[in-house]
C-alpha cells in the first residue's frame, strides 16, 4: 500500500510524557515516508551507519508482534543513504537506518509504514527511550516501489527540521525559529505542515529525474513555491554550520 502516515497528531499526545523534549519533538516524532533518489555529487559516508550500534536480535524480540526487522533490503537502503547529500547530513549525527517497520508506527497504521524518523526510540506499547532512538525505518515495500530514495529525503527532511531547525533563526526574522516560519509556510487546513514540509524536503534536494515520490503533497494536491523551495535550500545552509 502506498500509504504515508500523519504520526504528529498522535504523537503530541505522546510527547506530553517527555515535557522536556517537548519542544523539539513536535513535529519529528515520527514521521513517515516519501520519495526520491537523492543523488548528490560525492557524498560523504554517514559515520554511524555501519557502526551497528543496533542489536538486531534483541529489537525483533521486543518488538514481537509485528514483523519488524526485515532486512532483505537493508544494505539497499544503507547504499540509499550514503546518497544524502552532504549539507543534509548535520542532521543525521548517529542515525541508524532500517530495513523494516516501525514497531509504533506499525501499531498506529496496522500497517507498515514506508518510512518513518524516530528520534527517540518508540515502541508499539507507547513506551520510549528503546535503543533504536534517533532511527529512520525504510519498508521493503518502499524499496521495491522504486521510492526508497525519496522515502529517505522525506525522513531525513523530518530529521532535519528536528535538530537543525529549532533553535536556528534567520537574521532579519529573529524573533521566530526558522522551523516556524517554515511550517508556517506549509498551514493547510487538513494537511499536517511537518509532512508537507518534509515532502518539500524531497522537492528541493532530489536529484533524479522519475516522477518524485511525495505522498502528501499528492494527497492534499499541495504544491510548494520555488520561493519556498529555496527558503529550504537557504535553511539549511544557515542552520547546519
Ligand atoms: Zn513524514
Amino acid at each position: 500500500m502506498n500509504q504515508t502516515f500523519l504520526m504528529v497528531e498522535s504523537m503530541l499526545k505522546l510527547s506530553k510524557l517527555v515535557p522536556l523534549l517537548t519542544a523539539v519533538s513536535i513535529t519529528a516524532l515520527l514521521a513517515m515516508v516519501l520519495v526520491v533518489r537523492i543523488g548528490h555529487a560525492e557524498p560523504k559516508p554517514i559515520d554511524a551507519l555501519a557502526a551497528g550500534r543496533i542489536n538486531y536480535s534483541t529489537l525483533r524480540d521486543a518488538t514481537s508482534g509485528h514483523a519488524t526487522i526485515d532486512g532483505r533490503y537493508q544494505e539497499h537502503v544503507l547504499a540509499v543513504a550514503n546518497t544524502i547529500p552532504a549539507r543534509l547530513q548535520p542532521a543525521l549525527k548517529g542515525t541508524d537506518f532500517i530495513n523494516g517497520c516501525h514497531p509504533w508506527s506499525t501499531k498506529q497504521l496496522g500497517d507498515c509504514a514506508y518510512g518513518t524518523y524516530d528520534p527517540e526510540g518508540w515502541d508499539h506499547d507507547d513506551t520510549h527511550g528503546h535503543q533504536w532512538a534517533n532511527s529512520i525505518w525504510i519498508s521493503s515495500q518502499a524499496v521495491r516501489a522504486g521510492t526508497a530514495s525519496d522515502v529517505v529525503l522525506h525522513e531525513v527532511g523530518h530529521a532535519v527540521v528536528h535538530n537543525l531547525f529549532s533553535d536556528c533563526y534567520f537574521p532579519q526574522q529573529a524573533e521566530t525559529s526558522v522551523k516556524n516560519l517554515l511550517m508556517q509556510s506549509f498551514a493547510h487546513p487538513q494537511a499536517d505542515p511537518a509532512e508537507l514540509l518534509a515532502d518539500a524536503f524531497v522537492i528541493a534536494f532530489n536529484t533524479h529525474s522519475r516522477d518524485l515520490h511525495t505522498h502528501y503533497f499528492d494527497d492534499f494536491n499541495f504544491e510548494a513555491s520555488k520561493e519556498v523551495i529555496l527558503k529550504i535550500r537557504a535553511a539549511v545552509w544557515l542552520c547546519s554550520k
